[in-house]
């Protein structure tokens, strides 16, 4: 394979070569923004529901980006051929840009865009097989009206520290619970809870970001005519629940079989996460942009 290229601020340039300065704000603050996009085939998964989520970001903490949803898309889709790439993990970032040492964002001249595209799953291939145990965690969710989740900053530490949790506690993933101690999502993914066919996931205002793939497999689950909504619950509902899933960019839709030591349901990947699992495979290769011509739908 060619060697791995990476956009930056206008030019493509190598992998070794994409360095950002000590001084810009994402690095000193973690001011900035970020996406992470799924390619399947060469279809860029809701790409345009991904950047109206960065442009929303960028609006809410006064960063400009300098490209229009438009050329970000060119950009995105440029930076998939020049990888020859059909089935990547993409991540776009824009940081506050190089500052001085103060707080202040506005002494950053201009942000600095990056787009990254690799192969990439946030598990290991096994783990879908095998599906996965987590566990809940000390850490809560950042209040929303301190941080809100619907902003996906470059400030992560709040995620990290319940991958902290997890690791040490030897599971790949954890759920953390609001101040309020209902549950809002996982480190880097959004759950849901099926009983008696009914699915439920975590509102925003709990503390969940409003995932891209949350949103999919709500629709896809509507239009197969189950009872979907979105509801407040509690550990418990989630121990008593048939069926567990998480849902994410890179983590995609994954069963969970155990939540702190209470198996869920018959302790395997249950019908109604079969079932939407299907929907969502068909969904991703034909929802999004397509990155190469010959694959254009012309009607
Ligand atoms: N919650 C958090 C905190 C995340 O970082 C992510 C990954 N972007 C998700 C949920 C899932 O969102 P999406 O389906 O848009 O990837």
């Amino acid at each position: 394979m060619s060697q791995q290229v990476i956009y930056m601020n206008d030019e493509f340039v190598k992998k070794e070569d994409a360095k950002v300065s000590v001084y810009d704000h994402g690095f000193l603050y973690g001011d900035g923004i970020f996406e992470g996009i799924r390619s399947y085939n060469g279809n860029v998964f809701r790409l345009e529901e991904h950047l109206e989520r960065l442009y929303d970001s960028a609006k809410s903490v006064m960063l400009q980006i300098p490209h229009t949803p438009e050329e970000m898309t060119n950009l995105v889709v440029e930076t998939l051929k020049k990888n020859n790439l059909k089935d990547a993990y993409i991540r776009l970032i824009v940081s506050r840009g190089v500052g001085n040492l103060g707080l202040d964002p506005f002494s950053c001249a201009k942000p600095n865009v990056i787009i990254i595209a690799e192969s990439l799953s946030l598990f290991p291939k096994a783990l879908y097989e095998s599906r996965i145990e987590i566990i809940s965690v000390a850490t809560r969710r950042s209040r929303s009206d301190v941080l809100s989740p619907k902003v996906k900053s470059l400030n992560y530490m709040n995620n990290i520290l319940v991958k902290i949790e997890a690791n040490l506690a030897g599971v790949p993933e954890a759920l953390m619970m609001n101040d309020q101690g209902y549950v809002a999502e996982g480190s880097a993914d959004n759950i849901f809870i099926v009983r008696k066919n009914k699915l439920v996931t975590p509102p925003g205002y709990v503390g969940a970001l409003e995932g891209i793939t949350r949103n999919a497999i709500m629709e896809v689950a509507a239009e197969k005519g189950y009872d979907i909504q979105e509801g407040v619950f509690t550990r418990h509902d989630v121990y008593i629940a048939d069926e567990v899933f998480l849902t994410g960019t890179a983590a995609e839709v994954i069963a969970v079989v155990k939540v702190d030591g209470r198996v869920i349901g018959e302790g395997k990947q249950g019908p109604v996460t079969n079932d939407l699992l299907a929907s969502f495979r068909e969904l991703v290769q034909e929802d999004g942009v397509k990155v190469y011509s010959e694959q254009l739908n012309v009607v």
